[in-house]
């Protein structure tokens, strides 16, 4: 039976180019690009290169991006990062507002900067995973430090209002982080245009290395550096950089962007194919969060009558990959925090299962998969 990936939000598998790049660098390139000698000027000139594609990929600028170790690290940098030195600058700004529904790496996050004394304040969301933006502009106050929200949601795919969020923060003087893991690749991102002072993202979620990713740091913002050691980062992330993983995510970036508008609407028709087919087939599917701003790529179902991780296990003998939670937390049976914090039962919570898509899926392996779910559930209803 063939294997079918529809956890692409978990991550994604490489790009065959990027595997191509990736072979031929290792041989060439070991480097270190803090060495003054032949083989540290190659390396620094792959890193350079790097920075300036994903710079003018994202619109920022070349010394607005520094390289972390992939998504949950650049979203430590920039919370811990601006609380720590905010400490000395500003000591009467100690709140900071999120949302409930957040990826564990910001939920993490900032429970340990609760403890250090900061006071955080979590937006409410209602049955679709929306926020509400008055909410917000209440609870930004003089004492408001930094506000930090998803641009995509990595479980129901929902797209949040950054520009008119950041607008409202730039109103009221407060900082905002931007969690784009899941949107870069998947959405057009302008980091000029868009009124946000830091934005993570993270190579593997399109079709780049694991181990890479991104942050951006808005000109004249200078959070404090998580790491002791070397300058490099412009002092934000010091140790020796990830060259080759880099240049990989710049490679991936690159090809994420070329053709992107086809490249989303074939993957678009991926997603609604497969909804399309499992409600033909199937009673009481219901598609679950914000279905008018959402990601191309993915769908949150709630299948009536069926535990989700059952359901997830069966899939998995049929050779399909899906997700029922986050993949941080998929193996656990706890319901998903996100579906909890919207209002659902937990039978409900549990009764839901993700799949996400990518350009390496085909119309194929969706027909196919849309036979084995049904197959799955009918069994599980039974
Ligand atoms: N933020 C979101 C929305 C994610 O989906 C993920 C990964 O699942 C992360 C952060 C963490 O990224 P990484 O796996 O690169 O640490």
């Amino acid at each position: 039976m063939s294997q079918i990936y529809l956890d692409n939000n978990a991550t994604t598998p490489l790009d065959p180019h990027v595997l191509e790049l990736q072979r031929s660098l290792s041989k060439e390139v070991f480097g270190n690009p803090s060495s003054i000698h032949w083989a540290g000027r190659s390396a620094k000139r792959i890193l350079r290169t790097a920075r300036e594609t994903i710079a003018r990929l994202l619109s920022a600028e070349e010394d607005e991006i520094r390289f972390t170790s992939g998504g949950t690290e650049s979203i430590n940098t920039a919370l811990i990062g601006v609380w720590e030195s905010s400490r000395l600058l500003c000591p009467q700004k100690t709140k900071i507002i999120s949302s409930p529904i957040e990826h564990q790496a910001t939920l993490r996050t900032l429970e340990h900067l609760k403890s250090r004394g900061a006071e955080i304040s979590y937006l409410s969301v209602d049955s679709k995973g929306k926020i509400f933006l008055d909410e917000l502009y209440e609870k930004l106050q003089d004492n408001t430090l930094l506000v930090s929200l998803l641009y995509a949601h990595n479980e129901l795919g929902n797209l949040y209002p950054v520009s008119e969020i950041g607008n409202l923060c730039r109103e009221k003087g407060v900082l905002l982080h931007c969690d784009g893991v899941q949107a870069v690749g998947k959405i057009s991102i302008n980091l000029q245009q868009l009124p946000v002072d830091l934005f993570s993202f993270s190579a593997h979620k399109f079709h780049g290395p694991k181990g890479v990713g991104g942050l951006y740091v808005r000109k004249g913002l200078k959070p404090q550096s998580l790491h002791h050691g070397g300058t490099q980062e412009k002092n934000l992330r010091a140790g020796t950089e990830n060259l080759i993983g880099i240049a990989l995510m710049a490679k991936a970036m690159e090809i994420a962007f070329d053709g992107f508008s086809q490249k989303i609407e074939f993957i678009c028709g991926l997603r609604d194919r497969m909804e399309k087919g499992l409600q033909s087939k199937l009673t009481g599917i219901y598609i679950q969060g914000d279905l008018e701003h959402r990601l191309a790529n993915t769908t949150n179902l709630q299948i009536a009558g069926v535990d989700g991780e059952s359901l997830l296990l069966n899939l998995d003998l049929e050779g399909v990959a899906a997700s029922a939670g986050s993949a941080c937390e998929s193996g656990s049976i706890d319901p998903s925090h996100v579906l909890l914090a919207m209002g659902l039962s937990k039978e409900k919570a549990k009764a839901s299962l993700r799949f996400s898509f990518s350009r390496m899926n085909t119309f194929q392996e969706v027909e196919e998969s849309v036979e084995r779910v049904v197959r799955s559930v009918q069994r599980l209803r039974k």
